[in-house]
């Protein structure tokens, strides 16, 4: 590692080949918890949770202040912990925060399964979350052609339910009849609050998005998600709200004041050049592979790791495309011959 930012640094410097001079910028994408590690950051659940600005927890609801990056990668050179929430020297010093871009993929994903969670809290603090509620969902997502399941855990009794990719995703973020488990007007209202983000989605992917609207739109949409209730619970009147600030995840923050700003920035490429969703979608390949045909490092007779396995199977795959190697090799049959008895 010492030696790969050493090498990093030097080609920082630039690179002259045949008297031609060569600079480079370099740029970090990945998922928040990658991201905090390199960082040399605490984890996204702590009082700091920005790697770009120093907002607090406790600062997240109020609808009134801006954050722009306002932190500097020279700063915790000098001094690791200089802003809270720092631990450790970064790895990749070399790169400038600003380049340090959010995952356009990892907001959608995490931003989904925070909306989806708070439903299934709905259901479950007005106690409507049944074996029927289940079975309908699961309806739901069977019209929606979405692969879905529960499963209670054995000793804590928790539901648990299966873990979707990112096409899967949008498509219940897209069309999940809400209404099916929740009252009619309480299911337009999330509804509306669905439609928006997906809305943001496409346009934080899409680089001809002004940013200054874009940053519009994010705010009205967490001040509609923190749409508070009006009246006096139990009484007539009574307008439930969405959500609170404690319900956000800092992906949310991340959405609502930093993705505008990346997009000024890196107007150039558009945040869809930074995407990880295709290093993403290896990993799932790689883990699918995983479980599917490795010893998972617990075969007696396999004498290599897993990943070894793994690289090495990518690595035949690769020569048998390469050499348009046909890999669908017939299985034998069974010919019944007749002896004839002339
Ligand atoms: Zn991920
Ligand atoms: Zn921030």
């Amino acid at each position: 590692m010492t030696q790969f930012c050493h090498d990093l640094r030097n080609l920082k410097e630039g690179l002259v080949i045949d008297n031609v001079k060569w600079n480079f910028q370099f740029y970090f994408s990945s998922d928040w918890k990658f991201l905090a590690i390199c960082l040399g950051f605490n984890s996204a659940h702590s009082k700091n949770f920005c790697p770009w600005c120093t907002i607090d927890k406790s600062q997240q609801g109020d609808l009134s202040k801006e954050w722009k990056i306002n932190k500097e990668i020279d700063k915790l050179v000098e001094q690791n912990n200089y802003y809270k929430g720092h631990i450790r020297k970064p790895l990749f010093d070399m790169i400038p925060l600003n380049h340090w871009v959010p995952d356009e993929l990892h907001i959608m994903l995490r931003i989904t399964d925070r909306l989806w969670s708070l439903v299934i809290a709905e259901l479950t603090e007005y106690g409507l979350f049944n074996d029927t509620a289940r079975k309908i969902i699961v309806e739901e997502m069977k019209r929606i052609k979405v692969k879905f399941q529960f499963w209670q855990i054995q000793e804590s009794k928790t539901w648990s339910y299966t873990s979707l990719m990112g096409n899967d995703k949008i498509k219940v973020l897209q069309f999940f009849d809400l209404s099916k488990i929740l009252s009619r007007q309480r299911a337009n209202m999330i509804r509306n609050l669905w439609n928006k983000f997906y809305e943001l989605y496409i346009k934080m992917k899409d680089q001809k998005t002004n940013a200054e609207e874009f940053q519009n739109d994010a705010k009205n949409w967490l001040t509609l998600f923190l749409t508070p209730s009006e009246g006096i619970p139990n009484t007539q009147g009574f307008k439930k709200g969405l959500y609170k600030p404690n319900d956000m995840t800092p992906y949310i923050h991340v959405l609502v004041h930093h993705v505008s700003e990346f997009m000024t920035i890196h107007q150039k490429w558009g945040l869809k050049s930074f995407s990880c969703s295709a290093v993403e979608k290896k990993n799932h390949q790689q883990v699918s592979y995983f479980f599917r045909k490795t010893m998972k490092d617990g075969g007696r007779k396999s004498k290599s790791s897993a990943i070894i396995e793994i690289l090495e199977h990518e690595n035949r795959s690769l020569f048998y495309n390469y050499h348009n190697v046909s890999l669908n090799s017939q299985k034998p049959h069974k010919i019944h011959i007749k002896a004839e008895n002339n």
